[in-house]
């Protein structure tokens, strides 16, 4: 078995050149050579405007075909370029997953008169008003596209609610009235009720909504040729949307169409209720691993490292969870931004490169660049890659008994010859450990696969190694 990892190959301020498609093309021979095995594309859809990352959504079905929005191709590309793109991936066994925005859409194509209550941000279902009538951007007609595809118009009862009123120029969070409407059930409860997010809110409890949304995936799915679908913002929509979604798309395209989860939540037990709510029908970002990582690198050498896997969704969830250092949202700049420091990111890397539990997804920022301003990281993650193809296989034993030196064994397996690991990672001094690979390597010599550190290490007849780390720095030990 070959070990997996998915990249986000896209960050927040790439440039508006329509070139990310070509770019990936080009690219995915040297992805397959580096070890990534997927990729994790961004929403490839018609967007509110040219330059828009994508999750202001305007129609699912304009994959960068029509002359929507004063533009054919979306920030990314042409249609056609994200089609020979896919194929040139799929050439070097490389999955493709989709971002998929399902959440909400931005503004139609016109207003409609609609009976709304302005409810208070902080408490969704406190209304703060009367209810009255709003002019909102629910109507879409897609003129552009002319029924290709999908006939669907899109009207104000189709959503649960808005957050502009263009009759009195006011923003506020508008809950659209209707007979049995309200926000949707199975949602995060912070703010009462996370249903809305922005834009127009998709109401998934509209049996019209899902019908179109089932259809779409599946239309999607097969149009690109998918494998996957990374589901944006899942923590506002109705949980049992996201299973019954994905039980139509795989009807068509195979159970093993991969799916993951973003539900932004650093709590574990919030991430436990929905993965059982959901059937364990899809993976989730591992969230509180994330701010564990981003802990660490704030506190430096004030951080304990004996609770740096604490509450991991890897650790209790293992087959569930997407373990990542950041994406397009924790970066600097972005909305949710919690962004691990650069010190720490190749320690990072290490750790979720080279752990048995978890699909580690590797961000472009952090591999190329962000904003044109390229990464220190490039390659320390390609050593770590390459570790983890050649070494990170076999059962893990943790020696997180440390607060300022932690690191793991692996103990290699049969199908991969001379694998096996002993990670290490210092946020204080420079140090040591003594760490057991097994018996069975005893008289082995073995060195620092990053070639920080000269010394090599023998084996003893128990199968102990008193492995070095540097102080603010990861060591890879593996058999020379
Ligand atoms: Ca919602």
């Amino acid at each position: 078995m070959k070990n997996g990892v998915m990249m986000q190959y896209f960050e927040w301020n790439l440039p508006n050149d329509g070139n990310l498609w070509k770019q990936l093309k080009d690219d995915a021979k040297h992805l397959s050579e580096i070890g990534v095995t997927a990729v994790w594309i961004p929403p490839a859809y018609k967007a509110d405007e040219q330059k828009d990352e994508g999750y202001a959504t305007y129609d699912l079905y304009d994959l960068g075909e029509f002359d929507q929005k004063n533009t054919i191709r979306t920030k990314y590309g042409t249609k056609e370029e994200l089609k020979s793109m896919i194929n040139e991936l799929h050439k070097y066994e490389i999955s493709v997953y989709l971002d998929a925005v399902m959440n909400h859409k931005s503004w139609g194509d016109y207003t409609e008169k609609v009976m709304v209550k302005e409810v208070d941000p902080n408490q969704r279902n406190r209304a703060i008003s009367k209810e009255f009538e709003i002019q909102a951007w629910t109507g879409y007609d897609f003129p552009g596209r002319n029924n290709k595809y999908s006939d669907f118009k899109w009207h104000s009862y189709h959503f649960s609610g808005t957050d502009y009123d263009d009759a009195s120029k006011r923003s506020g969070i508008f809950r659209i009235l209707g007979e049995n409407k309200y926000w949707s059930e199975g949602v995060d409860d912070e703010n009462g009720n996370y249903d809305f997010l922005l834009g127009n809110d998709l109401d998934l409890d509209h049996p019209e909504v899902v019908k179109e949304l089932n259809r779409w995936g599946v239309w999607v799915a097969n149009e690109l040729n998918l494998d996957g679908m990374r589901l944006d913002a899942i923590k506002h929509m109705k949980d049992i949307f996201v299973k019954d979604f994905l039980v139509a798309v795989r009807a068509e395209r195979g159970n093993d169409f991969y799916a993951v989860g973003e539900y932004w939540n650093g709590d574990l037990d919030t991430l436990d209720k929905y993965l059982d709510k959901v059937d364990h029908s899809i993976d989730l970002f591992d969230v509180p691993l994330h701010f564990n990582l981003y802990e660490a690198s704030e506190k430096g050498k004030d951080y304990d490292l004996q609770n740096l896997l604490n509450n991991a969704l890897a650790i209790s969830h293992s087959d569930c969870a997407v373990t990542f250092v950041d994406n397009h949202d924790s970066q600097a700049g972005s909305s949710l931004e919690s962004q691990v420091k650069d010190w720490f990111k190749p320690m990072a890397y290490g750790l979720i490169f080279l752990m048995e539990n978890g699909y580690p997804c590797l961000f472009y920022g952090d591999y190329y660049s962000i904003d044109g301003k390229e990464s220190p990281h490039k390659l320390i993650i390609e050593i770590l890659l390459q570790a983890r193809q050649k070494y990170a296989y076999g059962e893990q034993q943790d020696y997180f008994t440390h607060p300022s030196i932690a690191g793991f064994v692996r103990l290699g397996d049969k199908e991969h010859e001379d694998s096996g690991l002993a990670f290490l990672i210092s946020n204080g001094e420079d140090g040591s450990k003594i760490m057991n690979v097994g018996e069975n390597r005893k008289g082995e010599v073995w060195h620092d696969f990053t070639g920080s550190i000269k010394d090599e290490v023998t084996i003893d007849e128990k199968g102990n190694g008193n492995f070095l780390v540097k102080g603010g720095n990861l060591a890879v030990w593996v058999k020379k």
